[in-house]
């Protein structure tokens, strides 16, 4: 039996993860989890798992969910969020929360032995070099929770790196690929949060719709896999289906399908190196490829810039989006200011290398608030 630990329970990932953990109640036990602002859905939680520890968002009902779950542990905020990676019984911490929230919990989980399946991309965007020095130093297991990277890890397990000739991370483009830029120039918060192949949340569907989210990927992939960035490339796949590629210096290709559900990376994670059995198969349908249009997305060509770059930079781009994002589904921005901002941030930034965590965590709060108080007051 293995003991979980889910931050990020009431989003779209944790909520397919609990659905998971339902499914197998042998082989999983929910210890600890971070809830969200609806009481409904906690109470949905709290009352079919039996939790030894669980983080609300703020102290003002602390007690009324004391008295009612007397067996439960319950502590508040992002202090909080690190009382659960800090909890004494090994088990996997999934991490979906959203944000760069994500980064202080992964790197505390580690530091308390625990294994990491990560759904949270700005963990590693952010402090990639630091989180695989503690992955080596405490020797835990990060297993990625992201779909394109759990299918790239699966064609290269078991491969000699130096065989690689490249990976390829497939991007269906977002909710707005067949449009050009300049129809963009009008686009609503509706409109980008309607994703044609996934159901996500928030953040990562906008993400998707300028391809910041794939440049996030890319990042990611560097940092897990340990390759340059230009043996990392991108292609654009509508349907999703063919989440990641890699190619052998003997002419080999191998890929990795699957239906587009995030049940099914989760439950890799999970279950790793085991697999359980989930009885919706995909059927083999006709599939399109197209080169990635960087002019198109220049969010991507920045991260592979910024991302090649390193230091403090991949820092700066990511909390400049996560501000913008926030402004955007605020309705204080436009959809491509997005980029503008994104953008404006990189090019003005100093750049420091071999950032410590504390200047990492500092520089991504006064990039964000810096942001959202130039341009929050519209
Ligand atoms: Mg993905």
């Amino acid at each position: 039996m293995k003991n979980i630990y889910l931050l990020g329970a009431t989003g779209s990932i944790g909520s397919q993860t609990l659905d998971i953990i339902l499914k197998q109640p042998k082989m999983f036990k929910l210890v600890g989890a971070s809830l969200g602002r609806d009481d409904k859905k906690n109470d949905h939680i709290l009352s079919q798992f039996n939790l030894e520890i669980a983080c609300l968002r703020s102290d003002q009902k602390k007690h009324l969910y004391e008295k009612k779950y007397p067996k439960t542990l319950f502590v508040v905020g992002d202090a909080g969020l690190i009382e659960i990676a800090k909890y004494p019984k090994p088990g996997i911490c999934v991490n979906a929360l959203s944000g760069s929230a994500g980064l202080y919990p992964t790197i505390e989980a580690i530091k308390h032995h625990k294994d990491i399946a990560l759904a949270n991309k700005e963990t590693l965007v952010m402090a990639g070099d630091l989180v695989n020095q503690y992955i080596n130093d405490y020797h835990v297991r990060l297993l990625p929770v992201d779909s394109e990277h759990a299918a790239i890890r699966q064609t290269i397990d078991h491969e000699d790196i130096d065989d690689i000739e490249k990976i390829v991370i497939t991007a269906s483009g977002g909710s707005f690929r067949d449009l050009s830029r300049e129809a963009l120039e009008d686009i609503t918060l509706e409109q980008a949060l309607s994703h044609p192949n996934w159901s996500m949340g928030p953040k990562v569907t906008i993400d998707s719709a300028t391809m910041m989210n794939k440049g996030l990927e890319v990042i990611e992939a560097h940092h897990l896999f340990k390759l340059p960035y230009r043996q990392i490339e991108t292609i654009l796949h509508q349907e999703s289906l063919v989440h990641g590629l890699t190619y052998f210096k003997d002419g080999t290709i191998k890929a990795s399908l699957g239906q587009n559900d995030m049940r099914i990376p989760i439950a890799y994670a999970l279950n790793y190196p085991k697999r359980s059995r989930n009885n919706q198969q995909m059927p083999l349908v006709d599939m399109h490829f197209k080169p990635m249009d960087f002019k198109r997305f220049p969010l991507l060509k920045l991260a592979y810039e910024v991302g090649e770059t390193g230091g403090l930079l991949p820092t700066v781009m990511n909390a400049a989006n996560e501000a913008a994002v926030k402004l955007f589904i605020e309705g204080k921005i436009k959809f491509l200011d997005i980029e503008n901002i994104v953008i404006d941030q990189v090019k003005s930034f100093q750049n420091i290398m071999n950032p410590s965590l504390e200047l990492i965590i500092q520089t991504d709060k006064d990039v964000q608030s810096s942001i959202i108080e130039a341009y929050g007051k519209r």
